[in-house]
């Protein structure tokens, strides 16, 4: 078992629901080991500035249940320099830190990944992220709540549509990755799902709901977009559907997808992995992330995180365009 008596936590990048409960889990799990545990504010720009809170059991009362990360986040593009990694390392040193934990998406824990490699800082990262974008793990802390957050927007707005006999394209969060857009069309029931890693024919979605219009089946309808990359996609695919003949409206449903309480899963996800992080490290591991696999707890170094992209399986995106034939 290795020795350790100092720790650090910190969340970076994108806020999720459950960084909180995972923040909660490494810090009474490292307590309960007699670990010094503290808190850095505003991830890794915190962590330049030496800003930080020694953790008490108490720090993390009552904030299981809470959005959002109580430590706070921030993007920090000076951490891409490696001689600000150097600096942040050296300010752990004077702490006697001897252990990072990041939780965050895949850009904090490719940071995290740098400072350990350069600096020989043993890090862990947590997945949080709602995209559940990350390679290695099937499951992100936060992506079942920004899911249900995002359903309960789209059955809300299906009434109007099926009342006005309108469609509507329901723009959700995903810069380079269509996840939540098809796991949240799925469950939405939505007509058509349309996401980054896929190129979209507007011509023939506009043909499609043209004839499902006319034979009666289709009057109204929700298209799931994932925001992707490229500005206004959504506003410019709406426009493309007008050329077509068809009217509909836009609903983009933004930051609210981010925060709200956590459901009970992104609960027990972040706790479980919390957990598991201190007693990973203590086992002698680092520069890798915890994750899930087949339903289980598993390792992941952070170098594969680097190396591969996860997939969106194809199988999954047929299987909900079957759903509507
Ligand atoms: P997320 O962690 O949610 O993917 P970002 O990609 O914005 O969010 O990354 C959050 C922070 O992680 C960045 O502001 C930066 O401090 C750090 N980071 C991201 N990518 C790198 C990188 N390639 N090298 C070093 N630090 C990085």
């Amino acid at each position: 078992m290795r020795e350790i008596t100092s720790v650090a936590v910190l969340t970076s990048g994108g806020d999720s629901p459950g960084m909180n409960a995972a923040i909660r889990g490494v810090v009474r799990t490292a307590l309960s080991y007699g670990i010094t545990v503290f808190g850095i504010h505003r991830g890794f720009t915190g962590l330049l500035q030496n800003d930080m809170e020694l953790l008490s059991s108490a720090s993390v009362s009552n904030i299981v249940q809470r959005g959002g990360t109580f430590l706070k986040s921030a993007r920090c593009p000076e951490f891409h320099d490696p001689a600000c990694r150097k600096q942040a390392a050296k300010i752990l040193h004077t702490r006697n830190i001897e252990a990072l934990l990041v939780i965050g998406g895949d850009g904090s824990l490719t940071g995290a990944h740098l400072l350990e490699e350069e600096t020989g800082i043993p890090v862990i990262g947590l997945p949080g992220t709602i995209d559940n974008d990350i390679f290695g793990t099937e499951d992100t802390i936060g992506f079942d709540t920004a899911m249900n957050t995002a359903l309960d927007a789209i059955d809300r707005i299906r009434d109007t549509a099926d009342s006005h006999e309108r469609h509507f394209l329901v723009e959700v969060m995903g810069r380079n990755s269509g996840f939540l857009a098809t796991h949240v069309g799925i469950a939405a029931g939505a007509e058509m799902i349309l996401v980054p890693e896929y190129s979209v024919n507007i011509a023939e979605i506009a043909l499609q709901l043209a004839t499902s219009r006319k034979a009666g089946t289709g009057s109204s309808g929700i298209i799931v977009v994932a925001e992707g990359n490229e500005p206004d996609l959504t506003s410019k695919i709406a426009h493309e559907l007008q050329q077509h003949g068809l009217a509909p409206h836009i609903s983009i449903l933004g930051h609210i997808q981010r925060g709200g309480r956590p459901s009970g899963h992104d609960r027990v996800l972040a706790s479980c992995l919390g957990a598991v992080a201190i007693e990973y490290l203590l086992a002698g591991y680092s520069d890798i992330m915890v994750g899930v696999s087949n339903g289980e707890v598993v390792d992941i170094p952070l170098d594969d995180l680097i190396r591969y992209r996860k997939g969106l399986d194809p199988e999954l995106l047929k299987i909900a365009l079957q759903l509507h034939k």
